[in-house]
């Protein structure tokens, strides 16, 4: 298995944290939860287990795919087992345009 996103939300503040490196410990902006590990390893600080939601992403899991889908013009969450689905959605928006920026920029490296 590989992470391919470590990132928690608090359920007391609603915010998101990621955590990108292995030593990238992020809070969240109340301070009840943390993330940290990176792409390494999922490591969670909380009080309560039930103070944050899970919204890392790893190779894993087949439906991780299968559960989006595209209608119309819009991606959909179909049969998701639970989470907050605006927040996946803003999520993976969120990645898709840094997918194209991603592309963008080496588009232009390999035009220079
Ligand atoms: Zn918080």
């Amino acid at each position: 298995m590989s992470i391919i996103k470590n990132s928690i939300r608090c359920n007391i503040c609603k915010d998101v944290v990621e955590s990108t490196h292995v030593h990238d410990y992020v809070k969240c902006k109340c301070g009840r939860v943390a993330a940290d590990g990176g792409r390494e390893y999922l490591r969670r600080s909380f009080t309560l287990p039930t103070d944050y939601e899970e919204m890392s992403i790893d190779d894993s899991c087949d439906d991780a795919v299968s559960f989006i889908r595209v209608v119309g013009e819009e991606l959909v969450i179909a049969g998701y087992p639970g989470g907050d689905r605006a927040v996946i959605l803003a999520n993976i928006r969120k990645m898709i345009k840094e997918l194209a920026k991603l592309k963008n920029k080496k588009q232009k490296r390999t035009k220079k």
